[in-house]
């Protein structure tokens, strides 16, 4: 039985990282342009931490400047919005990120709202989301934004195919979906109330899978040889009962991995598929507004 080729987030991220490090330096030699990304992180939440690590080391490694605020938990709204408005104001600065989700008793969207558009890589803000669905340039949300560069670099011209997304958040399905539809493929958008789910999927050459269930799709969901693309990050317990009893987790994706790449033609692995991407699109966003803001074509 022949299998799936598999989609490496990681040589893919590390060549898009390599590739923003080269137009780092470029801009810096030709325009003395220096593209530099503000990541704020409020209160201590392990994930947002390991996170927002990464994207102050990848931002540096590939030549940008870069700053992290790190507020507590309990800080006010007056407060952060008051640092998001310094940042906005601040010529350095060409993208500003402030890391989701925020502790309870902050108002995401209030915060997100006041991001200069011009600065927003991490693409959530209603005018880039507008601007997304008229087809007009904006700054897209960096994880649809991998899907997409995945895809491109699997499929090449994305032309003409049937596409389905399964999920419809603002920060993943709706994108991915309108993004698919500007490649020119004819698009789906399959979401909790979608009846028979399993018939919809079946009919896509590209499956994207942004739901949070975990391994959801199973291989008799997917056309042989469609290319499948699994965002969701699911934490289980092992089934090995001594690992569970320890109380041990790991990651595993939307799409129930093992059985679909007897069946797929290709497939992004969870853990080191399209969560990869992530940091290395937002690097890729920040060179993005830096660009448009200095009138660098
Ligand atoms: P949301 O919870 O915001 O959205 C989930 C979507 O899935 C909703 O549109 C929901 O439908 C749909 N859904 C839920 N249950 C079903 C079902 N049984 N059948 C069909 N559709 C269903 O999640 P996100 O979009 O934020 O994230 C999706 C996954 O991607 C998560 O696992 C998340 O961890 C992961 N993720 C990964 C990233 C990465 O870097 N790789 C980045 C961001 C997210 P409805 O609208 O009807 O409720």
């Amino acid at each position: 039985m022949s299998q799936a080729q598999i989609i490496d987030g990681k040589v893919t991220a590390e060549r898009l990282r390599a590739e923003v490090a080269k137009e780092v330096a470029a801009l810096k030699a030709q325009h003395g342009l220096q593209p530099g990304l503000a990541v704020v992180l409020v209160g201590e939440d392990p994930a947002s931490q390991v996170y927002v690590r990464s994207k102050g080391e990848h931002s540096k490694a590939a030549g940008m400047h870069s700053v992290t605020h790190r507020l507590p938990a309990d800080v006010s709204e007056d407060e952060l919005l008051g640092l998001v408005r310094q940042l906005n104001a601040d010529p350095a600065i060409h993208g500003i990120l402030v890391q989701l989700p925020l502790p309870k008793g902050l108002d995401e969207k209030a915060i997100i709202e006041t991001i200069d558009p011009n600065k927003d890589v991490d693409g959530l803000h209603v005018v880039n989301a507008g601007r997304l669905a008229q087809g007009l340039p904006s700054l897209v949300p960096c994880t649809p934004l991998g899907c997409m560069t995945m895809l491109r670099e699997t499929l090449g011209d994305l032309s003409g195919k049937r596409a389905v997304v399964i999920g419809r958040s603002v920060l993943v399905g709706k994108p991915v979906a309108q993004l698919l539809l500007q490649a020119d493929c004819t698009v789906t958008v399959a979401h909790s109330r979608t009846q028979d789910l399993a018939a919809v999927c079946r009919e896509a050459d590209i499956l994207v899978a942004a739901v949070g269930r975990p391994q959801m799709v199973k291989a008799d969901w997917i056309k042989p040889g469609a290319t499948v693309i699994d965002v969701g990050i699911n934490r289980v317990p092992f089934r090995d009962p001594v690992k569970a009893a320890e109380g041990k987790t790991k990651l595993v994706g939307d799409v129930a991995y093992k059985e679909a790449l007897a069946v797929a033609g290709h497939i992004t692995p969870v853990p080191g598929g399209v969560g990869l991407m992530t940091v290395a699109c937002l690097l890729q966003n920040t060179v993005t507004a830096a660009k448009r803001i200095a009138g660098v074509a």
